[in-house]
C-alpha cells in the first residue's frame, strides 16, 4: 500500500474486509498492517532476514486507492521451499503487538554458538550427530569453505566423539552435509 512518503518503501497490510460505503460512494479496505523489523520498537536485530514482516495488531481503515499491488506473505518454512524469491515475497513467523511490544511466539528455535533464531539470508551448516545449524562465521569458515565440506560435526560433537573412543564415523551411516544457503533473489 501507498506510503504517504514517497521516498519510503511502500507498506505491506493484509486485507481483512472490503467495505463499501454506499453515502460516500467509496470503497474502502479494513487492514492489519505488518510491520517490517526495521519500524520495531527493538530495532532489527540481525536474526531478521531481508524478507521479514511481522503481523501486528495495528489495524486500520484506508481508501482501495492507496493499494499499489499484491505480494505474497509465506510462513518461514514455505518461504524456504521457494525456487527463487520475487520482489513480493514476503514472509512471517511473528506477530507483534504494538502497544505493548510484545512477540508472538515470544521465543524463536535457536540455533549456532551463537543462539539466534534462524535467518534465511544467513548460511547455516547442520551438524551430522546433534542436528544443529551452524552459520559458517561462528565456527570460524567462510560461505565457500562450509558448501565445499563433505562431512560437518561441531565443535562439542568432536570433543565428545574424542572422549569415547575416536571413533571414525561409518560413511554409509551418515548422509551428505546439509548446508542451508541463502535464496538466490531476483529482483523485477
Ligand atoms: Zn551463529
Ligand atoms: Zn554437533
Amino acid at each position: 500500500m501507498r506510503s504517504p512518503n514517497s521516498r519510503k518503501p511502500s507498506y505491506v497490510a493484509l486485507v481483512e474486509k472490503i467495505e463499501l460505503h454506499v453515502e460516500k460512494n467509496e470503497v474502502k479496505v479494513r487492514v492489519l498492517w505488518y510491520y517490517r523489523p526495521n519500524d520495531l520498537y527493538h530495532g532489527r536485530q540481525n536474526f531478521y532476514g531481508e524478507r521479514e514482516l511481522l503481523l501486528s495488531d495495528r489495524d486500520d481503515v484506508q481508501s482501495v486507492e492507496t493499494i499499489e499491488g499484491k505480494c505474497i506473505v509465506h510462513t518461514l518454512d514455505d518461504f524456504m521451499e521457494l525456487k527463487c524469491i520475487r520482489e513480493h515475497d514476503y514472509y512471517c513467523r511473528f506477530e507483534y503487538k504494538v502497544h505493548s511490544a510484545v512477540y508472538v511466539p515470544e521465543r524463536a528455535d535457536v540455533y549456532c554458538l551463537c543462539n539466534k533464531a534462524y535467518n534465511p539470508d544467513v548460511l547455516m551448516v547442520e551438524c551430522e550427530k546433534c542436528n544443529d545449524w551452524f552459520h559458517s562465521e561462528c565456527i570460524g569458515m567462510t560461505d565457500g569453505e562450509v558448501k565445499k565440506l563433505e562431512h560437518y560435526f561441531c565443535s562439542a560433537c568432536s570433543s565428545r566423539d574424542e572422549e569415547v573412543n575416536g571413533d571414525e564415523v561409518d560413511d554409509d551411516e551418515v548422509n551428505d552435509v546439509e548446508v542451508a544457503a541463502p535464496k538466490r533473489r531476483r529482483t523485477g
